[in-house]
């Protein structure tokens, strides 16, 4: 069953319990399988104790029943007090990465808005968090690519919803 979407912001200038939207999603989040086994498969046994299930999709993994309908799960139980240990995607919302389009020969990141539901992207976008969504992407990433540094390329838009459209975009994409 769906939990209560709930607002997880986390970083700066994002208006946490003042905001009119909710952004979280608890049946619609998913990682790379890099990601998955780099941030979360050790405690695995742990997160599904509270719940939280992990299934695995071809190259991604989706995470589901990771809120409890008040707070994220990985907030709530977190095994580290210096490492927000969600996705990826939910560290940085607006924005997400689009795997497709990163460029490992020259290490560019393009981060899009995952969707225009956030109020941030209806305004100019603060730098304050930008250079914090940049700092966790680029320390992240190096994680992932062994002390690798990549370059954080900004795009404020929406490349397309993915919370909405991406399968019927990414038929479109196909057929071009
Ligand atoms: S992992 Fe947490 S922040 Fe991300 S969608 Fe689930 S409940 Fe929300
Ligand atoms: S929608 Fe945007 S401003 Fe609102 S809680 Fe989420 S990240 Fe923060």
């Amino acid at each position: 069953m769906m939990n209560k979407k709930i607002a997880e912001g986390c970083l700066s200038v994002c208006k946490k319990e003042k905001c009119p939207v909710s952004c979280c999603d608890d049946v619609g989040v998913e990682e790379w399988v890099m990601e998955y086994l780099a941030f979360h498969d050790r405690a695995r046994v742990f997160w599904e104790s509270k719940g939280i299930k992990f299934k695995f999709k071809g190259d991604r993994v989706g995470v589901t029943n990771c809120s409890t309908g008040k707070e994220c799960k990985f907030l709530k139980y977190s095994l580290s007090k210096d490492y927000d240990q969600r996705p990826i995607d939910c560290k940085i919302y607006p924005y997400f990465v689009d795997w497709e389009e990163i460029d490992f020969n020259k290490k560019k990141i393009n981060l899009y808005f995952a969707d225009f539901d956030c109020p941030l992207t209806k305004e100019q976008m603060p730098p304050e968090f930008k250079d914090n969504v940049s700092r966790i992407i680029k320390r992240d990433f190096s994680l992932l690519f062994f002390g690798a540094d990549f370059e954080v390329i900004f795009h404020d838009q929406c490349k397309y919803d993915i919370y909405k459209t991406k399968r019927v975009v990414k038929i479109v994409r196909a057929k071009n």
